[in-house]
């Protein structure tokens, strides 16, 4: 069996290591020439982790990741700590840590294990076909690669989905902007081992620790789309949006380099069921899109890689059998992840803000419970409980 992937992001890769593993030959095609990921760094939750454990790489995600000990929501503007709490109880629960890493370092691993000499860079799909018995991708220089099989993990603006769905999926606006990268570890700003959150006014600012030393920090900022901003001025931007939040986050503003800083206007797309038609099959972003509240977008590409190698390895009523079983699998809980993931944002970006204040107020009162049966029922559910 010959697999076609369209695009070598974390949702491809971990497809192509997970059809190699199942006797598979895997060609990646993936339209960059080099892959610059749009975010500094992600949390791979306990059902993430566990599907990279299932792909065989336990111990190199575990040196990616970071020291992940507890969480802190502390109040922006005094500084106050609203709840800490010990993250144990979700790592027992779940039967694996979860691991902060930075993407670069995830990106490289994973290219490692899938095997660079399948990966073609600056190979840009233009157009897929199929006849009886195989599948045929177009690249934009006109050369042609056909297989029994086509996983198109070609991201949010998926051309794939558009082949799969006949039409051009609406990307909806989350509401926010989001500023992400890596600084070094300052317990000035937060103890090392924890991911601290400073909420106010529908504002975040994140850190959480990754390996060698660094934070991963992230700001949410509500506002429209659309808007440009130069890197020169991403600082200034930052400073006035959280001009009066503690000083912990003035130090983390201080701290940021620009030039590796990104801003990523954050949209999701609403679910939609069919991943599949014949030979092709979605993966990743490309069929289910969601803003980043819950941390589970990649989590989510990883979970559905481990369910499409393990529906092509076992059901043997052929190719297009196997991909609807896979999508039959993953739909409803991506798909329900999602939408918890949409109904997250609206909660903490102060769109009502009553409902924010709301969130704000039980944050005094919380002793980590409710949080981390949120966490949990995130990681619940997984192909690998
Ligand atoms: P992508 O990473 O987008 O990869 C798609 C690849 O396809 C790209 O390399 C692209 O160049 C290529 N491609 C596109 N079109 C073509 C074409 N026509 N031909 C060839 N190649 C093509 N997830 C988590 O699990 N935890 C987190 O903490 C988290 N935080 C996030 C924070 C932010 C700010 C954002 C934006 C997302 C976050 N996510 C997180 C989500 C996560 O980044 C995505 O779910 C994940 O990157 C999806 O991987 P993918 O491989 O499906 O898509």
């Amino acid at each position: 069996m010959k697999a076609i992937i369209i695009g070598a992001g974390m949702g491809g890769l971990c497809a192509g290591i997970a059809l190699q593993r199942i006797g598979h030959e895997v060609a990646v095609y993936e339209r960059v020439r080099e892959i610059r990921p749009v975010g500094a760094a992600l949390s791979l939750w306990s059902n993430g982790v566990k599907c990279l454990n299932f792909l065989g790489l336990e111990a190199q995600v575990r040196a990616l990741g970071g020291q992940m000990d507890s969480m802190a929501y502390v109040e922006g503007h005094s500084g106050r700590t609203m709840t800490a709490f010990d993250l144990a109880p979700v790592y027992e629960t779940a039967g694996q840590r979860a691991y902060p890493v930075a993407r670069a370092e995830l990106q490289n691993m994973l290219m490692d294990a899938c095997g660079r000499e399948n990966i073609t860079l600056g190979a840009e799909l233009v157009e897929v076909w199929e006849d009886e018995s195989q599948v045929h991708a177009r690249f934009a220089d006109g050369s042609v690669a056909s297989g029994d099989y086509l996983i198109g993990a070609d991201g949010a603006h998926s051309l794939v989905r558009s082949y799969v769905l006949g039409e051009k999926l609406p990307r909806d606006y989350s509401g926010y902007v989001n500023f992400n990268g890596l600084v070094a570890i300052d317990p000035a700003i937060a103890p090392a081992d924890r991911w601290t959150t400073f909420v106010a006014d529908g504002k975040r600012a994140s850190v959480m620790p990754v390996a060698d030393g660094r934070f991963y920090f992230f700001f949410d900022v509500p506002g429209p789309a659309g808007q440009t901003v130069e890197r020169a001025d991403f600082k200034d931007t930052l400073r006035q949006h959280f001009a009066d939040f503690a000083a912990p986050v003035q130090r983390l503003i201080d701290a940021i380099e620009p030039e590796r800083t990104n801003r990523v206007e954050i949209f999701d797309i609403t679910p939609f069921h069919t991943w599949t038609r014949g030979r092709v099959a979605l993966l990743g972003d490309a069929a289910h899109n969601t803003s980043p509240d819950i941390g589970q977008g990649g989590c989510m590409a990883m979970e559905d890689a481990v369910v499409l190698g393990i529906a092509l390895q076992v059901n043997t009523l052929g190719v297009q059998d196997a991909l609807i079983r896979y999508q039959n699998r993953r739909a409803p809980r991506a798909g329900e992840l999602v939408l918890r993931a949409r109904r997250r944002a609206a909660e903490t970006h102060g769109f009502d803000m009553a409902e924010t204040q709301a969130w704000y107020d039980g944050l005094w009162t919380e002793d980590g419970s409710r949080i981390m049966r949120g966490l949990l029922s995130n990681i619940e559910g997984n192909p690998l409980d």
